[in-house]
C-alpha cells in the first residue's frame, strides 16, 4: 500500500491558534518525512503556504499572531473569522516527491456547529483548564509514540520486523528512533485504581494498576502514548481513549492508563518541560 496522510484533530486554541494533528497511513520507509502546511479560505483553494520543510513532526499549530495580515489589533481572531478555514498537509517519504500524500482539505469548524455551539466549546474548554489548573488536576506531560520515522539501529530486526532489546536505551522499546515525540504540557484529573471499575474479573496484575485520567484534548492520544504525571514522575501508557462530545465538538477526553513498573524501560527516557509552556 501506498503511503498516506489524514488528519486526527485540527483544534481552535482560542483565540489566536489552531492545533491540528495528523496520523500517516502505511509509513513503512525508514527515515526522515517532511511536511508541507497550508490553509485556505475554501476546500477548493487557493491554497496560502504556511509551513514548508517540517521534518518529522505530527503536529502544527497555526497562530495567527505570527501573520503579517493577520495583525493581533484585537479585530482578527478565531471568534471573528466569519468564514470556514480549511487545512491541508502534504507529507514526502525518505524515498522523495515521487511517492508523497496528501490529506483532503479539512475545515476547522464541523459544518453542523453553529456559532454557539464554537462559544460554548471555548467556554468549557477555558473552565476546564481552570478546573484543572486551579482544583483537582494536575500537571501532565503527554508523549506520543511515534509510529513513523527512522527505524532503531540498535535493536529493530529488518527481517522478523521486532524489537531485539528489552531495555533499548536508542527506542525504548517503540523500535524508531527516540522513541516518543516532544512532550506536550496539560492539565488533567487521575482517579486511582480504587475509583476505577474493574474491566474484567481477571486477577492480571495490570488490572490493578489501571487508572483513569480525564485530560484536556490536545493533543489526542492513543493506545500506547505515554502520560507522565509531572510533579511525582510516575509514567503511564494509555490502553484506551474516548472524546467527550459536546454537539460533536470534544473538550477533554477520557484515557484508561496502567501505570508502568519503576523498573520498565519507559523511566529511562529523558522527559524535560522546562521549556514547554501548556498549550492551554
Ligand atoms: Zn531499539
Amino acid at each position: 500500500m501506498a503511503l498516506g496522510i489524514k488528519f486526527a484533530q485540527i483544534i481552535p486554541l482560542f483565540p489566536y491558534r489552531v492545533f491540528m494533528q495528523w496520523d500517516l497511513i502505511d509509513p513503512t520507509e525508514s527515515g526522515s518525512y517532511t511536511f508541507t502546511i497550508e490553509r485556505s479560505g475554501s476546500s477548493a483553494g487557493p491554497w496560502e503556504l504556511l509551513q514548508a520543510g517540517l521534518q518529522n513532526n505530527y503536529n502544527h499549530i497555526d497562530d495567527f499572531r505570527d501573520q503579517p495580515d493577520h495583525p493581533v489589533d484585537g479585530k482578527i481572531n478565531l471568534f471573528s473569522l466569519q468564514r470556514q478555514v480549511y487545512y491541508r498537509v502534504t507529507v514526502v517519504p525518505p524515498s522523495g516527491c515521487i511517492n508523497q500524500a496528501q490529506t483532503d482539505p479539512q475545515g476547522l469548524y464541523r459544518v453542523s456547529a453553529g456559532p454557539l455551539a464554537d462559544g460554548l466549546r471555548r467556554r468549557l474548554q477555558h473552565d476546564e483548564a481552570i478546573i484543572f489548573q486551579r482544583l483537582n488536576g494536575v500537571r501532565l506531560a503527554v508523549l506520543k509514540r511515534r509510529r513513523w520515522g527512522e527505524r532503531c539501529t540498535m535493536c529493530y530486526d529488518v527481517l522478523t520486523k521486532t524489537v531485539t532489546k528489552e531495555h533499548c536505551p536508542e527506542c525504548y522499546g517503540t523500535s524508531f528512533k527516540l522513541g516518543y515525540w516532544d512532550p506536550v504540557v496539560t492539565f488533567g484529573r487521575i482517579y486511582p485504581p480504587n475509583n476505577v471499575m474493574p474491566q474484567t474479573t481477571s486477577k492480571d496484575k495490570k488490572e490493578a494498576s489501571q487508572h483513569l485520567i480525564t485530560l484536556l484534548d490536545v493533543p489526542m492520544v492513543q493506545d500506547q502514548d505515554l502520560i507522565v504525571e509531572i510533579d511525582t514522575n510516575e509514567r503511564h501508557r494509555v490502553e484506551s481513549q474516548k472524546q467527550t462530545e459536546l454537539r460533536r465538538k470534544s473538550v477533554h477526553q477520557q484515557v484508561t492508563t496502567s501505570l508502568i513498573d519503576r523498573g520498565s524501560v519507559e523511566y529511562e527516557l529523558m522527559v524535560d518541560t522546562r521549556e514547554v509552556p501548556p498549550l492551554l
